[in-house]
C-alpha cells in the first residue's frame, strides 16, 4: 500500500458562478401523522397491484445482467393507451416520450429546445422547479404575471411571447401551486404566437395534475393533431399514485419526441423502472380508482374555507391554495404543531394544502379551525 502524497488541499472547485451558495430544492421531508404538503396521492397501491409490480420486477430482475431497452417503446406504446383511455385522444407510441419523474422529462425538453442564448417563458406564480430547469440547462428565464385570480391573460400573454421571443413556454395546467387550469381558447392563442416566434418556439403544457380536471376542463392533448410544436406532460406521481417510481411522459408530435432521444443519456430509464410502471398500468382503473373521490373531497374543501372566510382558488388539481394570512409561517407551524404538514409556497400570504383521505382532511380542518380561530 502506498499513502497518498501529503499535499495540501488547495484546489478550488469550478462551480458555475451562477450556483454558488444554492440550496437543492425540495420541500421539507418532516415525520407527521398527516402528510399535505407535496400532492400525493394518499391512497398506497393495493396488495394485488404491490404483487404484480413485484413479479414483475422479479423478471426485470433476471435480465439486470443486460442494459434495458434504451427506447422503452413496451411502455411509450402502454402510455399511450392509457392516454387514450384517460382523454379520448390517440397517438402512437412513437409521439410518446418517458422519464425518471416529468422532471426529467422537462429537462430534456430545455436541453434539447433552451440551452444558451435562448429563454424560456411562463406565467408566475408557478412551479417553482421551472426557473431550475432553466438555469441548469443555462436557459434564460422570464415570467409573465397571472391576474389576480391566477388566469393567464390571452392577449397580453401573446403580446409577451412575441415580444421575449422564447424558445419555450411552459404553462402548467392545472397550475402549481394555484389549481388554475388554462382554457382551451388561451392555449391555442399562445400556440398561435409561439407558431409567430422567428426560430420557433415549443409550448409545453404540464398537465401533471390532468386527471384531477373538473368536468368540462379538456386536455391540450386534443390539440396535438394541429400543433407540431405542443408537447403536453403527464406524471404517474399524482392521481397515479406512484410518485415513488420517478415515472413521468410526454405527448408531442414525433419530431419534438425524437429531438428529446437525442439529448436523453442511453439507457435512463432502467428495466426495474420500466417494468413498475408497465405492471403499475395494467392496473390503471385500480391504482385511480380514488380519483373522483379525490376530486369530491377537494371541491369540498374550496367550500369548507370559503364557508370560513378565507380565500380558496378555484382548483381542478388534488390541492387547494388558500389564505390570506398575515402571517402564513405561523399558520404553517401551528398546523405542523398540531401533525398536519401542508406547504409554504405560492404569493404571499397563501398557504398550500394536497387533498388526502377524508380523515387526513379531516385532521386538517380540525387543526386548522383551532390555528386560524376559525
Ligand atoms: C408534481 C409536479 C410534477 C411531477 O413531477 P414528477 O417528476 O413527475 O414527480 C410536474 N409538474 C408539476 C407542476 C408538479 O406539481
Amino acid at each position: 500500500m502506498t499513502d497518498a502524497p501529503a499535499r495540501p488541499q488547495r484546489a478550488t472547485l469550478p462551480l458555475r458562478p451562477e450556483l454558488a451558495g444554492l440550496e437543492p430544492y425540495g420541500a421539507p421531508q418532516l415525520d407527521v401523522p398527516v402528510l399535505l404538503n407535496v400532492n400525493e396521492n394518499p391512497y398506497a397501491p393495493s396488495d394485488e397491484v404491490v404483487a404484480d409490480i413485484a413479479a414483475a420486477v422479479a423478471e426485470a430482475a433476471r435480465g439486470l445482467n443486460r442494459y434495458p431497452d434504451r427506447e422503452a417503446l413496451g411502455l411509450r406504446a402502454d402510455l399511450a393507451d392509457y392516454l387514450a383511455v384517460e382523454s379520448g385522444v390517440r397517438v402512437a407510441p412513437e409521439q410518446v416520450w418517458a422519464a425518471n419523474g416529468s422532471n426529467e422529462v422537462m429537462l430534456h425538453l430545455l436541453q434539447a429546445f433552451g440551452g444558451p442564448g435562448r429563454t424560456a417563458l411562463s406565467f408566475a406564480p408557478t412551479y417553482s422547479m421551472y426557473p431550475e430547469y432553466a438555469r441548469d440547462t443555462g436557459t434564460a428565464w422570464q415570467v409573465g404575471r397571472r391576474a389576480e385570480d391566477f388566469s393567464v391573460d390571452a392577449a397580453a400573454a401573446c403580446d409577451l411571447v412575441a415580444e421575449v421571443a422564447p424558445s419555450v413556454v411552459l404553462l402548467a395546467s392545472p397550475n402549481n401551486p394555484t389549481g388554475t387550469a388554462l382554457p382551451p381558447a388561451t392555449l391555442e392563442a399562445v400556440l398561435g404566437a409561439a407558431a409567430d416566434v422567428p426560430g420557433g418556439c415549443v409550448v409545453v403544457v404540464d398537465e401533471a395534475y390532468g386527471e384531477f380536471r373538473r368536468r368540462g376542463t379538456p386536455s391540450a392533448l386534443a390539440l396535438l393533431a394541429e400543433h407540431p410544436h405542443l408537447a403536453v406532460s403527464r406524471t404517474m406521481s399524482k392521481a397515479f399514485g406512484l410518485a415513488g417510481a420517478r415515472v413521468g411522459y410526454l405527448a408531442a408530435s414525433t419530431a419534438l419526441v425524437d429531438a428529446l432521444r437525442v439529448v436523453r443519456l442511453p439507457y435512463h430509464l432502467s428495466a426495474v423502472t420500466q417494468a413498475t410502471a408497465r405492471a403499475a398500468l395494467r392496473h390503471a382503473p385500480a391504482l385511480m380508482a380514488q380519483v373522483g373521490s379525490l376530486r369530491q373531497e377537494r371541491d369540498d374543501l374550496v367550500a369548507w374555507l370559503r364557508a370560513r372566510g378565507l380565500r380558496a382558488a378555484d382548483s381542478d388539481a388534488n390541492f387547494v391554495l388558500f389564505g390570506t394570512f398575515p402571517d402564513r409561517h405561523a399558520v404553517w407551524q401551528g398546523l405542523l404543531d398540531r401533525g398536519v404538514l401542508v406547504r409554504e409556497t405560492g404569493p404571499e400570504g397563501w398557504l398550500r394544502v394536497s387533498v388526502g383521505t377524508p380523515q387526513e382532511t379531516a385532521a386538517f380542518r380540525a387543526a386548522l379551525s383551532e390555528v386560524g380561530g376559525l
